[in-house]
């Protein structure tokens, strides 16, 4: 996690401070009911920050509302005018997306003071797409080393600039180029720097693709912001995030359900009742830990450390809390009052 923190809105990234999740809308800016509703779900799904595509001034215009009205700090993505992102930061955006070598050694000047002005941080955001010729030809492609030398040198137009509000994103679709680069990255400077998986595909491939990159970053404690970019509705992006951040242990606030594979000592069904209890917690914030296991020789055992848990037997099944057997109940019934004690738990 880096050094330094840099604060985005009403929520700081960096410096130790939780990872925050973020997702970016993908419909229409300039559409505002179908914008604003996007926003809600993504708020309503636990996004922390979310971004949206500035790509003119009429864009710009239907923006004022957004920041206005949102709760969530809203990060304005800007491609190649330095205009638009010096608007953005003018109408109060927590940050803006803007690469510095878009622009003329003037355009820069007045967008650091635009930004300074409205204490907005930029985000430098390098991918395999954009890389400098130089460094693309130095380093005989889009590595590792040249996403990191390619963000370091936005980095040092900042710095140049007298402006140090920075937050920095390299990406690849590549996952281990990719984490090489933050790893790169996190070693050469103190800014806190945005993790992800740049396109990485549609659908479970593209979960797994993405877990095992921004995975493999947070526990060598690379990363301070995260967006988990998925081809599709970006609510997805943030419920995986969360889960992400909930399988690395860095999110305790949430409902963890343990339950066995099954094998032939299993005598119920046991997966519609980890199905159920998954719909029930959905949207719970509290660390729990249930277990639903498949035997009563195992089980209470092997799921020791949860509040409750449940172990089927061929007739019976027991209930069990932190590993001691509660109650022995006919299967059917047992599992009624399971998810009755669930109920009350997650009240
Ligand atoms: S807990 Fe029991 S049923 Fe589940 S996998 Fe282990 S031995 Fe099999």
């Amino acid at each position: 996690m880096s050094a330094k923190k840099v604060k985005i809105g009403n929520i700081f990234i960096g410096g130790g401070e939780p990872i925050a999740v973020q997702s970016m809308t993908n419909t229409d800016t300039a559409d505002y009911a179908a914008t604003t509703a996007q926003l809600a779900a993504l708020r309503e799904a636990g996004c922390d920050i979310a971004r949206l595509a500035v790509r003119n001034f009429a864009d710009v215009e239907v923006c004022k509302k957004y920041v206005e009205e949102c709760a969530m700090p809203l990060v304005a993505d800007i491609q190649f005018d330095c205009r638009l992102a010096i608007a953005c930061a003018d109408i109060g955006f927590a940050k803006v997306r803007y690469n510095p070598g878009n622009t003329t050694a003037s355009g820069l000047k007045e967008l650091v003071a635009a930004c300074r002005a409205n204490s907005c941080p930029i985000r430098i955001g390098i991918n395999g797409g954009s890389l400098e010729k130089d460094i693309k030809e130095k380093h005989g492609g889009a590595t590792a080393d040249a996403l990191a030398e390619s963000a370091m040198r936005s980095v040092h137009a900042l710095e140049n600039a007298n402006f140090f509000d920075i937050v920095i994103s390299v990406k690849s679709s590549d996952v281990a180029t990719c984490v090489n680069a933050y790893e790169i990255l996190a070693k050469s400077c103190d800014y806190p720097l945005h993790i992800g998986i740049t396109e990485s595909g549609w659908g479970e491939d593209a979960v797994i693709k993405s877990s095992a990159g921004i995975g493999a970053m947070l526990l060598r404690g690379v990363g301070d912001t995260l967006r988990v970019s998925l081809t599709g509705d970006p609510v997805r992006e943030v419920e995986v995030g969360k889960s992400i951040l909930s399988a690395v242990g860095l999110n305790k606030n949430f409902v963890e359900i343990i339950s066995c594979p099954t094998c032939a000592r299993c005598f119920y069904d046991l997966e519609t009742l980890v199905v159920k209890c998954k719909a029930m917690t959905k949207n719970v914030r509290k660390p729990l830990k249930i277990a639903v296991m498949g035997c009563a020789v195992n089980g209470p055992g092997e799921a020791a450390d949860a509040d409750i848990g449940i172990a089927g037997g061929k007739d019976k099944a027991v209930l069990f809390k932190k590993g001691v057997i509660v109650e022995t109940l006919p299967t059917k019934e047992a599992e009624e009052k399971f998810t009755t004690m669930l109920g009350e738990l997650i009240k």
